[in-house]
């Protein structure tokens, strides 16, 4: 009889994440050319994903959309017009260091800067995590601030990803948090429920259900093929909290834009508990121009896929204007 081997944490599994391009492209069974990329590229933002999420890869398929998503390419080295290195005025927004705040009674932690994956569209692979984020004494600041605006009635806790935080520092913002009563919304934006499902873990579900008032997790998926078992079975878990399940995606040309493609997103999401709740427009960030889908193409996608689905399932597909008051539906007047 085989002997078990001792589980290994989440954070072990995360020190195992691929980091060289070499060794994903082998593990993919596929040609090593793709890995000649300048090092500018890679020493800004270089190369991180999950061994559970590569799992989900199709070996040999440089075309594979999850593969897309992760593989930095030559071309992100090119300057595009209009594609810069602060797409959405997240500096203009700053409140105090690591806390955003761009629209009414709701406010954005920056908990951290780390993150399970590296998504190579990402809109704050730019971003001065340095100087902006909540570690050590910012935390304390942060929660102040919050403390003293009674108007702030939601709290999202993003980064980065909020999860790649320890038990214990994720759940010690729950627990300032829950004593501030006007904030009566608690929400976390993650991608790690996806790309490492093994962060869902027992500490972290007792922390989740310990929050007195409500709760909204939103997850990033981009395709359905990132939705395996065990992603879905950890979906359950955190609904099991009493949470509520959103999902957004960003629109990724070579990824997700099809009509087939982006129905069966919703499909797969909502057997796994999970709503569509935004399809964003890819934001101009420096180095992601070769993901975008132009706006005209964007609207037909989604009309013809939402001709095969419930209203429920139909994502709301919007685009992030620096200033605006909201996200801006695409396609409607900017007010
Ligand atoms: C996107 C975003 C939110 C959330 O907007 P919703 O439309 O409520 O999902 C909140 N704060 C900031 C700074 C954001 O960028
Ligand atoms: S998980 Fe989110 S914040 Fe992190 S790299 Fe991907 S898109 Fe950016």
């Amino acid at each position: 009889m085989a002997a078990i081997a001792p589980a290994i944490t989440w954070q072990q599994e995360l020190a195992r994440a691929y980091t060289q391009v070499s060794d994903l492209l082998h593990a993919l069974d596929l040609d090593n050319q793709l890995a000649e990329i300048p090092q500018p590229v890679l020493r800004g933002f270089p190369l991180r994903v999950p061994r559970a999420y590569v799992a989900r890869m199709r070996p040999g398929d440089p075309h594979d959309p999850l593969l897309r998503q992760v593989l930095p390419l030559a071309l992100e080295a090119d300057s595009v017009p209009g594609f810069v290195a602060d797409p959405v005025g997240d500096l203009a927004s700053i409140r105090a260091p690591g806390l955003l705040q761009k629209y009414h009674g709701r406010a954005l932690v920056v908990t951290t800067g780390a993150c399970g994956i590296h998504c190579r569209y990402c809109f704050r692979r730019e971003f001065p995590y340095q100087q902006h984020q909540a570690g050590g004494s910012q935390a304390a600041t942060i929660l102040t601030a919050i403390q003293r605006d009674t108007s702030l009635t939601e709290v999202i806790l993003s980064g980065g990803d909020p999860l790649s935080l320890s038990n214990a520092r994720l759940g010690g913002w729950l627990e300032q948090l829950a004593r501030m009563h006007h904030v009566t919304r608690l929400r976390i934006h993650t991608r790690l429920p996806v790309v490492l499902p093994k962060r869902v873990d027992g500490g972290l579900l007792a922390a989740l259900k310990q929050w007195p008032r409500q709760l909204v997790v939103v997850l990033h998926v981009n395709h359905a093929q990132e939705i395996d078992q065990e992603v879905a079975t950890v979906c359950g878990d955190l609904a099991a909290t009493g949470a509520a399940l959103l999902n957004q995606s960003v629109l990724l040309r070579g990824v997700n834009d099809s009509v087939a493609t982006l129905r069966e997103l919703s499909e797969v999401l909502f057997c796994a508990g999970v709503l569509p709740y935004y399809l964003h427009q890819l934001d101009p960030v420096a180095g992601a121009a070769h993901f975008a889908v132009s706006d005209d193409r964007a609207r037909l996608l989604l009309s013809n896929a939402a001709a095969g689905l419930p209203g429920y399932l139909v994502p709301r597909l919007v685009r992030e204007l620096p200033g605006a008051t909201a996200k801006t539906p695409v396609g409607q007047p900017v007010t």
